[in-house]
Parts: C-alpha cells; sequence; structure tokens
C-alpha cells in the first residue's frame, strides 16, 4: 500500500514539475499549480469512469493494468469477479445435481417456511399431494391436504412419529408424512411424503385375520365350554376326570388367548386414547393390589406394598389402564415363587408419572428383555403356559402405554429381580381434581402446614 502511496505522490509531484517550470516562464505560477492538479485529478477520473464503464457493461478487467493505485484496484477487482463466477458455476452445477437427485426420488419432498407456507417441492410431490412447486409457491400445506389432524400435527414439536393419511389425488393411497425441523431456530421444516399403501395394507390384513379368526374361534370354543360345564355337573368315572379337567383347563387357556387377541386388535384400530378422562389412578391401584391379594394368597405368599401419590391422576380411559396395570403386578406374583417383594410405586419423578412394579423374583436374562412386548415371546415357553399365560400380556401393555403417549421400560438383572416402568408425560397426567370435602381439608392442611398429600400403604 506505501508503495502505492509513493507512486501516487511521485506522480502528482511530476505533474507539478512539468507545469511550474512553464508557469514561472509565463509569469503563471498559481495557473500551472492548478493546471498541475487538473492533469493529476484527470487521471483519476478517467480511470474511475473506465472502471464504472466495465462493471455496467459486465466486461472483464484484463491486463495490462495501470501502474498505480488503479492497477491494484483493476487487478482485485478482477480476481473477486473470477472467483465468484467459478463459484457460480459450482452453485449452479450443485443446484442441477440437486435438482435431478430430487427429481429421481419416489418420496415427495416439500420445504415448508416458518408459517407453514410452500417453499419448494420435488415433483413426487405432484404426484402424491398434487403440490406442484413453482405453482403452488406461498400456498398453506394444508390447503392442499385437506385433513383435520394435519394443522394439530404441524403445530405439535414432537414428529417422532409420522402422520398416516389418504392422499388428495387418490383416496386409495395411503401417505405417510414425516415432518423434520431444519435451519435457525429449527423454523423451517421439510416433509417427506411416502407411499405406504402396500404396508398398510398388508398391516390391515393382518390385523383383521387376527380379528377374523378371533372371533370364529369364540363361538365353537363357547359351545365346547358350554358342554364342558353341563357336563362338570355329572359323576365321572375316574378314568374321566383328568381328561376332563385338562379340557376344562385347555378351553379355558384358548378362551383368554382368543380374548387377548381381540383386546390387542381393538386397540390396534383404536385412536389414542389421551386426554379422554381422569383416571384415579392411586385408587385404581389399590383396587388392583386388594384382587392380587387373593392370587398371592393362592400362590403361597407375597409380601406386597404400594406407595402412591394421591393427588396424581392421569387423563385416559381408565378400563384399559386397568387392564395394563394389573398385567404388571399380576405378572409380578405368577413369574416369581413364593416369598418373593413386590413394590408398586405411583409417583411424580422429574418431568414423568411412573408407575413401576417391582419385584425381587428370578428376574430376566438380558437378551429376552427387549423382544417381551413381541406376541407371544415368552422366556421359558412351557412355564408361561403352565401358569396360564398367554404371552400377549405385555404386548397389550406396550399398546395401552403408547395410546396414553407413555412409554413401557423394562429392567432386569438374573436372580435379583425385574422393574417395569409406565412413564407418562406431564401432558396426559393432572392434579386431582379437588372436591368439597378435599378443598375444606386443603384448606386446614394449608393452616396447619402439613407436607403434601402421600400415601404408602403397606400389603
Ligand atoms: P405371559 O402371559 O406369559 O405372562 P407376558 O407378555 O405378560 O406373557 O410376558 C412375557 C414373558 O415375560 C413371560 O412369559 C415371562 O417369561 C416374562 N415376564 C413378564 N413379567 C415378568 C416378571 N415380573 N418376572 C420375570 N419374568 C417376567
Amino acid at each position: 500500500m506505501r508503495d502505492y502511496l509513493k507512486i501516487e505522490i511521485n506522480h502528482l509531484l511530476g505533474s507539478l514539475l512539468i507545469f511550474i517550470p512553464i508557469g514561472y516562464l509565463l509569469q503563471q505560477i498559481p495557473v500551472a499549480i492548478a493546471l498541475a492538479f487538473i492533469a493529476y485529478f484527470s487521471k483519476h477520473a478517467y480511470y474511475l469512469t473506465k472502471l464504472a464503464y466495465l462493471i455496467n457493461q459486465g466486461a472483464r478487467i484484463d491486463p495490462p493494468y495501470p501502474a498505480d493505485i488503479w492497477g491494484l484496484i483493476y487487478k482485485e477487482l478482477s480476481r473477486f469477479r473470477s472467483r465468484s463466477r467459478k463459484r457460480k458455476r459450482t452453485l449452479s452445477r450443485f443446484a442441477s445435481r440437486f435438482r435431478k437427485v430430487t427429481s429421481s426420488i419416489p418420496d415427495g419432498l416439500i420445504l415448508l417456511n416458518k408459517s407453514a407456507g410452500i417453499e419448494w417441492a420435488n415433483p413426487a410431490a405432484n404426484q402424491l399431494l398434487n403440490i406442484s412447486w413453482p405453482r403452488d409457491e406461498n400456498t398453506p400445506l394444508s390447503e392442499h391436504i385437506k385433513h383435520e389432524e394435519l394443522s394439530e400435527y404441524l403445530k405439535n414439536p414432537d414428529y417422532s412419529k409420522p402422520l398416516e393419511l389418504p392422499s388428495p389425488t387418490n383416496k386409495a393411497v395411503i401417505i405417510s408424512l414425516r415432518v423434520t425441523p431444519f435451519g435457525g431456530k429449527k423454523a423451517q421444516r421439510l416433509v417427506v411424503a411416502r407411499d405406504i399403501t402396500d404396508v398398510y395394507k398388508l398391516n390391515q390384513t393382518r390385523r383383521d385375520f387376527v380379528s377374523n379368526v378371533s372371533h370364529e374361534l369364540r363361538t365353537p370354543l363357547t359351545v365346547i365350554a358350554g358342554y364342558l360345564e353341563n357336563l362338570s355337573d355329572n359323576d365321572m368315572l375316574p378314568f374321566q376326570e383328568r381328561p376332563f379337567t385338562l379340557m376344562v383347563q385347555q378351553a379355558d387357556r384358548m378362551n383368554s388367548i382368543i380374548n387377548d387377541l381381540l383386546t390387542l386388535s381393538r386397540l390396534e384400530l383404536g385412536r389414542a386414547a389421551s386426554a379422554e378422562k381422569p383416571v384415579a389412578i392411586p385408587e385404581l391401584l389399590r383396587r388392583i393390589i386388594d384382587q392380587a391379594q387373593l392370587l398371592a394368597e393362592q400362590k403361597g405368599g407375597y409380601k406386597i406394598t404400594l406407595d402412591v401419590n394421591d393427588s396424581l391422576w392421569l387423563l385416559g380411559e381408565e378400563s384399559e389402564l386397568m387392564s395394563a396395570f394389573s398385567n404388571l403386578v399380576f405378572n409380578a406374583i405368577i413369574h416369581s415363587p413364593p416369598g418373593t417383594e413386590i413394590t408398586v410405586t405411583w409417583l411424580r419423578l422429574e418431568n414423568e408419572a411412573c408407575l413401576t412394579v417391582t419385584d425381587t423374583g428370578p428376574g430376566i436374562e438380558e437378551r429376552h428383555i427387549p423382544r417381551l412386548t413381541e406376541r407371544f415371546y415368552r422366556v421359558d415357553k412351557a412355564r408361561s403356559r403352565q401358569s396360564g399365560g398367554t404371552g400377549l400380556g405385555l404386548a397389550i401393555v406396550k399398546h395401552i402405554i403408547g395410546r396414553h403417549d407413555g412409554e413401557l421400560r423394562i429392567s432386569s438383572q438374573l436372580g435379583v429381580g425385574s422393574s417395569f416402568t409406565c412413564a407418562f408425560p406431564e401432558e396426559v397426567t393432572l392434579n386431582k381434581p379437588l372436591t368439597a370435602p378435599d378443598k375444606e381439608e386443603a384448606v386446614n392442611s394449608a393452616n396447619d402446614e402439613q407436607p403434601e398429600l402421600t400415601h404408602s400403604s403397606p400389603e
């Protein structure tokens, strides 16, 4: 830079050296100095005008460059322009490759802006959802997909589960919409629409098949069970007694399996149960423990303890929750020897409400744990059958908890015991609605400065 400053000073001095002697001879020194400055600034005006012209024409700024500060400006500008030309070429190559790739993807891709308006879409989005870009740019997604759950789904920041809906172009086609937020503050979203008709139909066929078979088997089984009950009133020869007992046991078992299969089909078909009705979980757990005590006594005695937060309720379907929780408590008795300690807790832990059934039973080997909620999966098939298990209990529990937006967590250690936790998010929990006597009690207890209502009852 300093070199260029020197060059400029030299140019100005050179101009003065030429004009001042002439001015001296003509006795017009001030005019000569003014002319020297004019000559010097004319050079700058010339190069500035030339540069403006080249920029305006979009022409290349090629060498030779002037040997002064303008040379530096011209050279740097030329280098900057060639760099940006290269960058533009790379970008346009990338954009054309991106367009080719997104055009060949069979899934519909749609970019949504902050206000859920369409920013861009690939050609498959046109086929699946009748969304064409740029035709539909800036129009809201809900204008193209008329589905009651869509706007609610887009508002919800939890996109872990996809939304399944019929395609607006062909109702026979089932689409799965998966949303991924991205960009600053994750305000923009990428929607991936996939045709899942085959999987959907396969699942539906499986569900219908299981449900139909269960219904079809139920009628003949009811007839057989009815005859068996009538026969039990008659006297039997000694050699008939054992086969008869086995027939009754097996008919009962089949009935349990059919009932569990029908329960599973019903759960699979139904919509999420959350936000339905307030359910008094503490009271429901006490009922389950009362029933469990009867089985525990029959099996030889277990130590069952219950620790509940009395003010913690859930929003949901009471019969389903009753079935899930009793399954876990009864499993702890059925799959453990007499004398086992079973603890049932219902507490608020961090930002979840957790129902945990812990036992000091035989425990489960780690490799079985991920598969326990599969239908008919048993650790010990023979023992489970003997104890009257259908192998569907935990599958039902998982479904019910999922329908209440919760999660089933299993941990176990061989020889130490098992722990089954149903964890529910804050949104489906509620504090016990206060009744009139409760309100009175709450005022009294506030006056007495008593701690929060937490009940812990022994077996
Ligand atoms: P089942 O009708 O056999 O009880 P489940 O689906 O309820 O079917 O349970 C699957 C398997 O998980 C059971 O067969 C058993 O092997 C194992 N299991 C469930 N609960 C316990 C428990 N508390 N302790 C040990 N094993 C258990």
